[in-house]
């Protein structure tokens, strides 16, 4: 089942060619999500000559691309694993990128003619329970003492005016942030990619990547030998062995209502502004042009080994638990049909950032990958960042801060699933208390206290905002 954004982006729409046959080409794409249809743009951008192909399994935007929240984030709430991973002068210039790319991509939409629903109307990042108050302090304060204030304070009234609900009871305010209807975008960089001259290979899953010189990524009814190969697989990477240990693959679990304008109208959320709390477990929601409320939670299913296949496509099991949240956050919502629910699988790294680097330490295999659901603006920067290193650039993308190999690995299996099954219910009984306005019991507390950053996005690191 396609999630609503896919089957709205996908009507009518023709499918590239399947992969058939011995083609070459100048670098090799694998993955048609945002990562690789951004880096393919930047490639075409730089050098409209330069044969490039993209082999995707689905279709282009068929994996997260397509099934997000639309939240087009900066780096900023991220700004203190930011500076874990970099130096604190490339932390902020990254920060300024990852802003500047919510403003490029509604640049890009409008110069390109691509309908993508963009609004850019700000992102609350909220506290829906008192535990969950002032979790955004710690971030502020180091944005701060790096002489940056791209957050407003708001009062508890000015929070549940803007969300439309009085169970928000305080956030903060980050101007810069847009939706957009994530399929319909990445449908629309295919057909940039396309109009440039980007040779798309849809429905043809690569089965193998030779190592050889030149690398040959091969798919079941053709291969494509290329002077460089560039992976951008998102969750569907964890499966090599390089990337096993250095991402954990957590679903992500989305419903959405029935169209009900009229009740967006009588709470006053009209906007495209988006919405997280500050849970571990985040919610985070928005609404949509035909009047829909858009609902996910974070920390879902997790892979076993990363591998994850076809596992996180389809319906979503926590529909009902995540439409209880909804209802309980939007009680004027609660006679509205829920009519949509589906999952996707989120790459989540140690950190909560994403890192590109050559595999094996191979100049002619490059991947990006760890996102940690908040990949729709980043991504703009990953692909500029991959595409400098595909063309041997040597620039401030090449060399930015994260370029790099993972940062620390997470424990082997079995240990990680079991643990990390134990450790996320925990962590969904203390925020089921903490919801009720109460506290979880002393065990359940130390259970869930043992969330590593990597497995549950910290509070403190916002590594939640989305996804
Ligand atoms: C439910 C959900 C909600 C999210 N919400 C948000 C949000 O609101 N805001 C935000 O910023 N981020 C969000 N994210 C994260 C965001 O969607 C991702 O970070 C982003 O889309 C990553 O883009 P990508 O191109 O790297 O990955 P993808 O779009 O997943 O692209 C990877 C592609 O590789 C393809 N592929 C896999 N295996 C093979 C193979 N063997 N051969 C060929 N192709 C293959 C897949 O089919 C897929 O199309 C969310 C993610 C999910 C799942």
């Amino acid at each position: 089942m396609r999630s609503l954004w896919l089957q709205e982006a996908l009507t009518g729409a023709e499918d590239s060619p399947q992969l058939e046959g011995e083609e070459e080409a100048d670098v090799c794409i694998v993955g048609g999500g945002f990562t690789g249809l951004w880096t393919a743009i930047r490639l075409k951008e730089h050098d409209p000559a330069l044969d490039v192909a993209l082999v995707e399994a689905d279709v282009c935007g068929g994996g997260a691309s397509g099934r997000n929240g639309g939240f087009v984030l900066s780096w900023w709430a991220k700004f203190g694993s930011l500076k874990k991973v970099c130096s604190g002068e490339d932390a902020v210039r990254l920060a300024h990128a990852s802003a500047e790319a919510v403003d490029g991509i509604g640049a890009f939409c409008s110069e390109h003619r691509i309908d993508a629903h963009y609004r850019r109307d700000g992102w609350l990042w909220a506290a829906t329970s008192e535990a969950q108050l002032g979790a955004w302090e710690e971030t502020l304060e180091t944005v701060a003492a790096y002489g940056h204030e791209p957050f407003e304070r708001l009062s508890p009234e000015e929070t549940a005016r803007h969300a439309g609900e009085s169970t928000h009871l305080g956030g903060v305010f980050e101007p810069t942030a847009a939706t957009v209807q994530p399929a319909l975008l990445a449908r629309g960089l295919r057909r940039v990619g396309l109009e440039r001259g980007v040779r798309i290979f849809e429905h043809s899953p690569v089965r193998k990547l030779e190592r050889t010189r030149p690398p040959r990524v091969v798919a079941e009814l053709g291969s494509v030998k290329a002077d460089k190969v560039v992976l951008a697989l998102n969750a569907w990477g964890a499966a090599l062995p390089e990337l096993r240990r250095a991402v954990v693959v957590i679903a992500s679990d989305i419903v959405a209502t029935a169209p009900a304008p009229e009740r967006l109208e009588a709470i006053g959320w009209t906007d495209g502004s988006c919405i997280s709390d500050s849970r571990m477990l985040v919610n985070y929601y928005r609404n949509t042009l035909d009047g829909r409320i858009v609902f996910g939670r974070g920390g879902g299913k997790l892979a076993f080994g990363g591998k994850i296949g076809t596992s996180f496509d389809g319906p979503s099991p926590r529909a009902a638990a995540v439409t209880e949240s909804l209802r309980a956050l939007y009680p004027s919502f609660r006679d509205v049909p829920v009519t949509h629910n589906w999952m996707g699988p989120i790459d989540r790294s140690q950190v909560g950032l994403p890192f590109f680097s050559r595999l094996g330490g191979r100049e002619d295999i490059l991947y990006g990958i760890g996102y940690s659901g908040n990949g729709v603006g980043p991504t703009f920067v990953g692909g500029r960042i991959l595409a400098s290193l595909a063309l041997g650039l040597d620039d401030e993308w090449s060399r930015a801060g994260l370029v790099r190999d993972p940062a620390g690995t997470f424990p082997p299996e079995p240990l990680r699933y079991v643990g990390g099954r134990l450790v996320r219910s925990a962590v969904e009984r203390k925020e089921a208390a903490e919801d009720r306005g109460g506290r979880a019991d002393p065990a359940t507390l130390f259970l869930a206290n043992l969330a590593p950053a990597g497995l549950v996005p910290l509070k403190k690191d916002a590594g939640a905002a989305t996804g």
